[in-house]
């Protein structure tokens, strides 16, 4: 079964990611959790307008604005009790929040609605007011919205994903869902792509150059070589001062699946902001 291999597939990396192996084990379960419920979303995205989306992304904007996201308080709403649930059997301490936040749903106190479009609309205030009214913790509400949208997105992405034509994008952010991406990765014929850390489109982008500013003179982009094999390396750029993370597939292989490269990675997330590494694949 695929939902099977994620978790299974995400195994064999535990040793190489300084997160706590059962930690590590629940946010994979969500990730295998939300790649189940994408399937339930993937219908309303099958037909959508190829030519007007593709004009769309050569106006620069992303994909999702030309798309009627079709945002349905039912369909959002078994989405986020699926997942709640999944989080109240793995984090126990959670349960509270957790709770609240379906009872809220289910007594029409809290519109998911209302949320994802505060979302996307970059409005981080509502979802700290609306938690407030609650009286949740307001970055469970946010991580809980999120996980749910993201869901959306991620059946978004793989609609779209083959059909659309990226060849005119030259931005560092996602095509599909506008978000930005710290993570690239190097195909074995390689060439480079960035992978969107949201939503999953990858999209083809030149080696060397800054996915966030846009610097292209390669004197001013340093690359480190994480580990003496190579397959990952943290590129800083000098113009903006930010990182990304890149996966060398001719050094890594394929065998993991993409999506967990961003977790696979973590540890560069580390280095780039100056922790002390904890021993890989230990709890404290
Ligand atoms: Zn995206
Ligand atoms: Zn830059």
């Amino acid at each position: 079964m695929q939902s099977e291999d994620l978790v299974g597939k995400a195994r064999k990396i535990y040793k190489d990611i300084p997160i706590d192996p059962s930690s590590l084990e629940t946010y994979v379960k969500l990730m295998q959790l939300q790649e189940d419920l994408q399937k339930a979303f993937e219908g309303k995205y099958s037909n959508v307008d190829v030519e007007s989306i593709n004009s769309t992304l050569r106006e620069g904007k992303p994909a999702f604005l030309a798309v009627n996201l079709d945002l349905d308080e039912e369909e959002l709403g078994e989405a986020m009790l699926k997942i709640t649930e999944l989080l109240k059997s793995e984090l126990p301490d959670l349960t509270g929040s957790l709770e609240k936040l379906e009872e809220a749903w289910k007594s029409r106190k809290l519109s998911l609605v209302d949320l994802g479009n505060s979302l996307l609309a970059g409005n981080v205030d509502y979802a700290h007011r609306k938690a407030e009214e609650l009286g949740v913790d307001h970055e469970v509400l946010e991580a809980v919205s999120a996980w749910v949208m993201q869901v959306l997105f991620q059946a978004l992405a793989s609609q779209l994903s083959g059909k659309l034509d990226f060849t005119t994008w030259s931005l560092g952010r996602c095509p599909v869902c506008g978000g930005s991406t710290r993570l690239e990765f190097i195909e074995p014929d390689g060439s480079a792509r960035l992978k969107c850390q949201f939503c999953g489109t990858e999209w083809g982008f030149p080696t060397d150059k800054c996915p966030y500013c846009g610097n292209e003179r390669g004197e001013a982009v340093t690359s480190i070589p994480v580990e003496r094999d190579g397959r990952f390396v943290l590129n800083v750029c000098h113009v903006c001062g930010r990182y990304w993370k890149v996966v060398d597939e001719r050094v890594a292989g394929q065998e993991i699946p993409r999506r967990l490269y961003d977790l696979w990675t973590f540890k560069l997330d580390l280095i780039a902001s100056g922790e002390k590494l904890p021993p890989a694949g230990q709890s404290e």
